[in-house]
């Protein structure tokens, strides 16, 4: 099920050409596929959304983990929301990139088409993309601090900046909070069953992730189990590399990008479609 895999179970690592990994991937890509993607914050950068994780991710002198949590809410709950305030700003002012793009055309595309994203930014829907499904909610999500009967539990705001800080519940007058899940809270039962199920698939992708971290290898070693194709698209190769059947990774002139590879990929199996109906 959903469990942390540690980077110590790793063993014999083998590249495969870019070229013909791309060509592999393509070759999956059939209208009647199932396909699940997970993706996470290497997703998100292109678009100038700054990893939390990274160098970017400090913000005044407080790192995520010392805001992200129930504890910090609870002592200082304009502070948190500052932050999540300058970032819902932040994120207007990006837009989608083309990795964004290509899984949207995806969901379009593929019937059974499922992403689920580690990101709270809403780029992905932003973008045009079906059948999201948030692992961490929406930063674009409200929720009562009290969980006030009136309130439902989430509700959508896309005010940017709000005009007062911390925004005030609609419903009670008292606090409201991020719709995000914070450290040490649980993931929500419904997102879990729906991202379980979305493992019974027959593509399985992790895009933008190390593979590596939770929910990414519990979800990749459950589609594993069930059969399907997992294949990492990636910048570059990581340690999760030898838990895929496939790494794809796109290196040209130094630079890289994720949504060169799904690209390639989508243009391949285009290309393969067409030649077979001739
Ligand atoms: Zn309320």
């Amino acid at each position: 099920m959903l469990q942390q895999t540690s980077p110590e179970s790793s063993g014999l690592q083998f590249t495969v050409p870019t070229k013909s990994a791309v060509d592999q991937l393509a070759a999956r890509l059939e209208p009647q596929s199932r396909i699940t993607v997970v993706s996470d914050a290497g997703v998100s950068a292109a678009s100038g959304i700054p990893t939390l994780r990274g160098p970017g991710g400090l913000w005044r002198t407080h790192r995520p983990e010392q805001l992200a949590t129930p504890e910090a809410f609870r002592r200082d709950p304009t502070l948190v929301w500052e932050w999540y305030d300058w970032r819902r700003q932040q994120v207007v002012a990006c837009e989608p990139n083309a990795a964004h793009d290509v899984l949207a055309a995806w969901s379009r595309r593929y019937g059974g088409f499922t992403v689920i994203t580690q990101n709270v930014d809403g780029l992905h829907e932003r973008a045009g993309t079906r059948d999201v499904i948030r692992f961490h909610g929406s930063i674009w999500e409200l929720g009562c601090w009290d969980g006030c009967a009136d309130a439902p539990r989430r509700w959508r705001d896309n005010i940017t900046p709000f005009p007062k800080l911390p925004p005030p519940c609609p419903y009670c007058g008292g606090l409201t909070r991020p719709g995000v899940v914070w450290f040490g809270e649980p993931i929500d039962d419904d997102v879990i069953s729906r991202s379980l199920e979305a493992t019974d698939c027959d593509l399985f992708l992790t895009v933008g992730t190390s593979a590596l971290v939770h929910p990414a290898a519990g979800l990749l070693q459950e589609a594993k189990a069930r059969g399907a194709f997992t294949v990492e698209v990636n910048l570059e190769s990581t340690p999760a590399s030898d838990l895929v059947d496939l790494t794809c990774t796109d290196r040209p002139n130094g630079s890289s990008s994720t949504s060169r590879v799904l690209d390639a990929a989508t243009g391949a199996s285009s290309l393969r479609t067409d030649s077979d109906r001739l």
